[in-house]
């Protein structure tokens, strides 16, 4: 239903609009105003969208407070002895809710004016193909730019509503005692094993009979051990949540078909919806799909001339800050700076999960690899072992790595990772697979001794 009518309303003329100042959205706008283009960048939130704000970065420093808390144990094992080191949610969200308040100052009162683009605070909505309306102006452009990214879903049972999202997640003043994570994606499994290391009793439910089931399953089987191991963290595998019951006490009372659970708090990680149903779509003649995602040919344009989508709300296996940026610079170098067939690739495309240990993982999982080439034409190699740093802790946790050839020539078509450091391993090998090394190339290269990183270049 068309509830925006262009009549009696003068229009205001940019060369490109965008909608969502996310990773996506600041990226297209700031590199196309880098070539002379007239942006305007319209945010309803805050600029940064869900990475800086609910996503990436607070994700990140809370995996960093955890993985310090690991370090308390490597550190016992390596002969020093302390009293049980004590710990403040409160104080580390307040230092992290600074952090993220200056990256978003920065945004708004350095990053977008120097760049010479347009910002305003609003919800926009299209009126039709061309033509924005916001904070009631109109606002129109022979360019558009769709980026509003997602959001959290919760699942449709009774009781939903006593659960939070990881949006709120972030505004948790202090640690849960005893949390129920529901969800078998990597930010159920991040936020799970986060609240664990800080002291939490932590339940981990999903549907499934493991989490992360479209990783390799070489990673996951070794994921699964460091779950077994945790004393704080218990997997419910097979787990479907039927109802959430909110006590006197406060306290919840989860049902599953299976068991029932009491928790002080419970986190929906399920999985995200795509911000579509309120962009004035319907004005447009841009199709929406059933699950709310934008289709978009290579070169990030639907099917209306001069609309482009990007970032999460095209929706696929690589819904990633550095994915949705990659595709915002290409899109502005391609429109406005004559790179014409310039375009993001999506595949070899490395992604981490900041579980406990990280995983790290590039390209095909074998048995992506075995249904593009062929078992016939698939050989992997994989090894297991544990570091040398991680052998002297008192809780020691195990490295896998696991890489996927194709063909006689043996060219790296997946590398898979799980161990300490891996998030920092795999950039440099995701370049080299990227680059299309071959076994033989890494078999060549001189390792870096003693690491954990040699391995892969070792391996037979
Ligand atoms: C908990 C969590 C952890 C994550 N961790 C990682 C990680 O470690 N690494 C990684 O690479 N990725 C991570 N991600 C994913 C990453 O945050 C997203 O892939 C990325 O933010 C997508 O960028 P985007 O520009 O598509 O959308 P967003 O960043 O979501 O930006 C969309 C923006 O559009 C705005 N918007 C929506 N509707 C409108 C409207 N009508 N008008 C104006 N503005 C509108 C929104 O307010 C938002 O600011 C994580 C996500 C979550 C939720």
């Amino acid at each position: 239903m068309n509830d925006i009518k262009k009549v009696n309303v003068m229009v205001q003329k940019y060369d490109a609009i965008i909608i969502g100042g996310g990773s996506g959205g600041l990226s297209y706008a700031e590199r196309a105003a880098s070539y002379g283009v007239k942006c305007l960048l319209i945010e309803k939130d805050k600029l940064g969208g869900t990475c800086v704000n609910v996503g990436c970065v607070p994700k990140k420093v809370m995996w960093n407070a955890a993985n310090i808390a690991h370090t308390f144990d490597d550190a016992k094992g390596y002969g020093f002895s302390f009293e049980g080191p004590s710990f403040s949610w409160s104080t580390l969200k307040a230092k992290r809710d600074q952090y993220i308040h200056n990256i978003v100052n920065w945004y708004n009162e350095s990053y977008m004016p120097n760049a010479g683009v347009d910002v305003i605070h609003g919800a926009a909505k299209f009126v039709d193909n061309k033509t924005v309306e916001v904070n009631g102006e109109q606002y129109s452009a022979e360019t558009i730019v769709i980026s509003t990214g997602g959001y959290p879903l919760r699942l449709d049972v009774p009781g939903t509503e006593y659960g939070i999202t990881s949006d709120e997640f972030f505004d948790l003043e202090e640690a849960p005692k005893r949390v129920a994570v529901v969800g078998a994606g990597y930010i159920a499994v991040e936020l799970a094993q986060l609240l664990s290391a800080l002291g939490s009793k932590t339940e981990l439910l999903c549907r499934g009979d493991m989490v992360l089931r479209h990783f390799d399953s070489y990673i996951t089987e070794h994921l699964y051990e460091e779950l077994m191991k945790d004393e704080h963290l218990t997997l419910h595998p097979r787990s479907n949540v039927q109802e959430v019951i909110k006590n006197a006490d406060g306290s919840l009372t989860v049902r599953t078909e299976r068991e029932t659970l009491e928790v002080d708090l419970l986190v929906w990680a399920i999985g995200r919806g795509y911000n579509t149903h309120n962009i004035g779509l319907e004005n447009t003649d841009v199709p929406v799909n059933p699950d709310g995602t934008i289709t978009v040919d290579k070169y990030q344009a639907t099917n209306v001339e001069g609309v482009y989508a990007l970032g999460d709300i095209i929706g696929g296996k690589y819904q990633l800050t550095p994915v949705a940026i990659a595709a915002g610079r290409r899109l502005a170098d391609r429109l406005h700076n004559g790179m014409t067939d310039r375009h993001l690739e999506y595949h070899n495309i490395p992604s981490i999960v900041f579980s406990h240990p990280p995983i790290g993982t590039t390209g095909l999982t074998e048995k992506e690899a075995i249904a593009e080439y062929g078992q016939a034409a698939i050989t992997c190699y994989t090894t297991s072992f544990t570091a040398m740093y991680s052998s002297f802790s008192d809780k020691p946790v195990k490295t896998a790595m696991k890489m996927v050839c194709a063909g006689e020539e043996e060219k790296i078509v997946g590398i898979h990772l799980i161990g300490p450091s891996v998030d920092e391993m795999l950039q440099g090998f995701a370049v080299a697979v990227k680059m299309g090394a071959r076994k033989q190339d890494f078999d060549d290269t001189v390792a870096l001794h003693p690491t954990a990183a040699e391995e892969l270049v070792t391996m037979r």
